[in-house]
Order: C-alpha cells, then structure tokens, then sequence
C-alpha cells in the first residue's frame, strides 16, 4: 500500500501524531492508501504556514501579473498530468474514469481564466459628494482561506476554490475528502514545480471533525470555502459565524429536471439520464427528479427505462463504463436505504430498485440504476438529496404545476427544462428557484459562467468573475485634497 504524506509550508510530512487511515478503491472494496491523519496541531502549522507565506513578500509583494503568470504554469502542469490525476482519482472515489479524465482535462482552464483576471480587478475612482476629498477603493485579498472539499469530483471542486482564491492574493489550507485524499496529495506537488512560495497552498488530510472544526475555528482563518452536504455546511457555517468569517457554501441538490410533452423526446430521455445515471447520481447537480407532463409521461417512462436499462457498469477505469459504484460503504448502505423508503411509501419500481449483483461489478458497492414513477412530491424520496443512481419521476398538469412542483423543495441548486417552446423556457427559467438553469440540456458547467445555489443549495458563486469577487474585500481610501480640516466636532 502506498503511504501518502500532506503539504506544510513547502514540505511533505506525517501527521504531528504519526497516524494514518486507510483509503479504500470503491471497485475492489479493498484499501490502497495509506493517508496522513491530521489534527489540531497540524492546522496550528498549515495556518501558521498559511499566514505567514501572506505576508511573505515572495507571495505579498509580487505582481498581480506575477501571480497570473504563476497561475498559468499550473494550468499547463494540470494539462500535462491530466490523465494520471483522473486514474488516481477513480481509484479514489470510483467514479468512472470518462468523468473524471474530462475533469483533469478541463481543470487547466481555472487556473488560465483566473490568471488572467488576476491583474484586472481594478479599485474604482469614486466621484465623491464631499468638497475637499478624493476617494478611492483598493481591490484586497482576505487572507488564509480554508478550502473544504468533497469526494465527488475531489480536484476539480478544490480548484472551483483554489483557483480564485490565489490569484485573488489569498493563501490557502486545502482540506480534501477523507476519501479523496491520494488525488490531492499528488496535485500538491504541482505548486513547488510551478514556482508558488512555500506556504501558499498547503494540504492537510484526515477528518472533518478532527481537522475540518479547528481549521474554520482557527482565529487567522479568513475565509472559508466549502463543498458538501447541507448538513455539514450548516455546521460549518455556524461555526463560521462564530469567528464572523466569510463564507461560500456549495451544497446538496434535488434538482427537477422537467419534460413537456412538445419537447424533442429522444433529447430529453439522454438528458434526464445524464442527470441522474451519468456521475452514478453522485452530483449535487442531479437531475434526481423527473417531472414529465402527464400527456407524455407513460411513452416518456418507457423510453426512458428502455435507455437506462442499457446502461453498462463495472470497473471504472474501463472507459466503456457508463455506471460505477458507489464511493462509500456507508453511501451505498444510504442508497440501499432510501430505495426502501421510497418502496414502503409506496412508489412504483419501474427500473433496478436493488443492489447490483452482475459479474462486471465484482464485488464493488454498486446499485442498480433505479427508477420510480408514481411518486408524490410530497414523498422523502422527492424531497431528500440521496445521492445516487436513483430518480423519481413526477407526472404534471401545465406549467404553472411543473414550477409548483420543482420549487417545492428546501433545495435550489439546479433545473433542467426540455420544450420546443421558448417564451415558455424563457419565462420558467425567471421563476424557477435555482442557481443553474439548463434548457434543452443538462450538466454544462464552465470556468466562466457562475455556479451556486439557491435556498439551501448555498450561498456564493463559483466560478466566473462572480467567483473571484469572493476572494477579494473592498477598501475605500479618503484623501483631503483642501489642506484645512475642517471643524473636527461636525462629521464631514
Ligand atoms: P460532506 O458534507 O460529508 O463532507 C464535505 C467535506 O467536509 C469533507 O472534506 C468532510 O471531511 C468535511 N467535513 C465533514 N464534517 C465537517 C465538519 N464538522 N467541519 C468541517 N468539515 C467537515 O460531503 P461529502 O464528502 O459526503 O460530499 C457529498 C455532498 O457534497 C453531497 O451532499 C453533495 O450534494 C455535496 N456537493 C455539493 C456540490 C455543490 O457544488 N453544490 C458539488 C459536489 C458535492 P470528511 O470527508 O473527512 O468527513
């Protein structure tokens, strides 16, 4: 078994402890990693590292050309190692190795995007209503910004945050998934090549509870940049408050994915299953419901199941794969969990509802790509983010039911609209209540479009110019041009 050591300042160590856990490869069930387990005294060193690599004046005193510069030549690094870090990743977390490759491959645009904006956040010149007084706002960085991420898509995730983060002028402690972690570990290296200062980026592996709750309660933490469950962000976030720390929270989804019946049918059905099957539902963008109009919905069902049915699982570095396992035990017990309830509340099994037990599978966490109909927006399974390889379709009457319906969810991350018509698209995609959404497609993202939730989906932007105003605090300097200050008891 490998045995990983994490970034301090510029140097790869054990944990102060000296213990490890182990990472398991979702495929085989078995572990293959051997990961540093940090804890208090190990986020002491990263922020201390963090903190003082931001007042370095190899990092501080640079350029924001310079920093751009450095940004690019990781981006070309990221391009060179792309395909070594997607197998990596899918030993990792098992997602299949066409979802993870694409990532790896297009993860080099972050880092020119916002190398490129590094030197162009420009403070403004404000036309000031005070006589005797010029004023003027400085663009800053934040500080040490603590990055917490999950094992669904582990590099790309942390680079959504890494990327605006350092060419914004920030430093950064990066905490990836407990189960995510070799990926990370291996990207760390890139920085030193790159040229960043030691301190800059600096990795630290182990626990949410054992390193994740010191980092964001950490005084000299500015910022903390999270992705994950809603449950856990709320934690996090207040915890955050605590320490009045700024925050951005990409969470969960229960993203509505809705099909009218003058949409192109055959579209849709690929749509809806790249919501749902594509990532094995391990996407907080899933389309995990299906809201069909009822005029369609039976020959809709029918295509759709024809479809999925033909879905190919297995190993997923095969890049045939179209369906892997899931990444964790206790995940794919969940899945199983929430297959149940659906059952018991009375949904109907059109597709799969088990776990998956073909030959290809091995002796992987897998579950059968899952299919209810006859599901009541009311019901857990359309309520709850689950995760998995699992929909639920909803019929509907008319628009103003199909809004109802996708709106009707604690959750607003993402939508997905198929219809001919496109004043009907135009007007459903104002009132749908979602940071994203997709008409006649579904799943696009790109460095320059912003990416957030609605409701309890989070609160922030990633990606964009959007994103980059997340790293960055305003400064409003007032100078007197008169030379008399005037009467110092009146404000002026
Ligand atoms: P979790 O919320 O369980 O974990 C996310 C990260 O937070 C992990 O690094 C985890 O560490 C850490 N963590 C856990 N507890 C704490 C804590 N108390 N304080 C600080 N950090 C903590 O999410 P998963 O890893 O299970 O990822 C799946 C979730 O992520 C889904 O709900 C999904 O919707 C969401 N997600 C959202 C996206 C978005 O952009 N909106 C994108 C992708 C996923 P550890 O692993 O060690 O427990």
């Amino acid at each position: 078994m490998q045995k990983h050591q994490m970034l301090i300042d510029g140097e790869w160590v054990a944990a102060q402890k000296g213990e490890y856990f182990e990472s398991f490869n979702p495929f085989t069930g078995e572990p293959w990693a051997l990961i540093p387990r940090a804890g208090a005294a190990d986020v002491e060193l990263a922020v201390a590292a963090a903190r003082n690599a931001f007042k370095n004046p190899a990092w501080r005193g640079i350029s924001a050309s310079a920093r751009g510069a450095l940004l690019r030549r990781l981006g070309d690094l990221v391009a060179r190692d792309a395909e070594k870090l997607g197998i990596l990743e899918t030993r990792d977390n098992g997602k299949l190795i066409s979802e993870m490759g694409a990532q790896t491959r297009y993860m080099p645009q972050w880092y020119y995007y916002f190398g490129g904006l590094a030197d162009k956040m420009e403070g403004r010149v404000i036309p000031i209503d005070k006589a005797g007084c010029f004023n003027f706002t400085l663009e800053e960085p934040l500080g040490v910004v603590a990055a917490i991420t999950p094992w669904n898509s582990p590099l790309m995730l942390a680079t959504w945050k890494l990327a605006p983060a350092l060419a914004a002028g920030n430093t950064v402690v990066w905490k990836p998934s407990e189960h995510s972690s070799v990926s990370a570990l291996e990207f760390g290296k890139l920085f030193a090549e790159a040229g960043f200062p030691p301190g800059v980026v600096n990795i630290l592996t182990g626990f949410g509870n054992e390193v994740g709750t010191p980092l964001i309660a950490h005084n000299d933490v500015a910022k903390v940049a999270f992705t994950g469950g809603d449950r856990t962000g709320q934690a996090v976030y207040e915890q955050a408050a605590r320490g009045i720390k700024k925050v951005t929270l990409e969470l969960g989804g229960k993203s509505a994915n809705i099909v009218f019946g003058d949409a192109n049918l055959d579209n849709a059905v690929k749509g809806v299953v790249s919501g749902i099957f594509a990532a094995t539902g391990q996407t907080c963008i899933a389309g995990s419901r299906a809201l069909v109009e009822r005029s369609v919905h039976d020959e809709f069902v029918r295509r759709l199941v024809d479809f999925a049915r033909t879905a190919k699982m297995g190993d997923p570095l095969d890049p045939g794969t179209q369906v892997g396992p899931i990444t964790t035990k206790p995940q794919y017990a969940k899945v199983l969990e929430y297959i149940q309830i659906a059952k018991d509340e009375g949904a109907k099994c059109a597709l799969g509802g088990t776990a998956a037990s073909r030959p290809e599978c091995g002796s992987g966490w897998f579950v059968e790509p899952t299919i209810f109909t006859g599901v009541d927006p009311k019901m857990r399974i359309a309520q709850e983010e689950v995760f998995g390889p699992v929909l639920s379709v909803i019929p509907f009457d008319g628009e103003e039911q199909a809004v109802a319906i996708a709106n009707d969810t604690q959750y607003g991350l993402a939508a997905g609209l198929w219809t001919e018509n496109m004043g009907r698209a135009i007007r459903m995609s104002q009132t749908l209540e979602a940071g994203t959404v997709w008409i006649n497609t579904y799943r696009a993202t790109s460095y320059m479009s912003p990416f957030g939730g609605y409701k309890r989906s989070g609160i922030g932007r990633e990606s964009g110019l959007s994103a980059m105003r997340e790293y960055l605090q305003e400064k409003s300097v007032w100078i007197d041009t008169s030379g008399n200050v005037p009467n110092p008891f009146v404000m002026r």
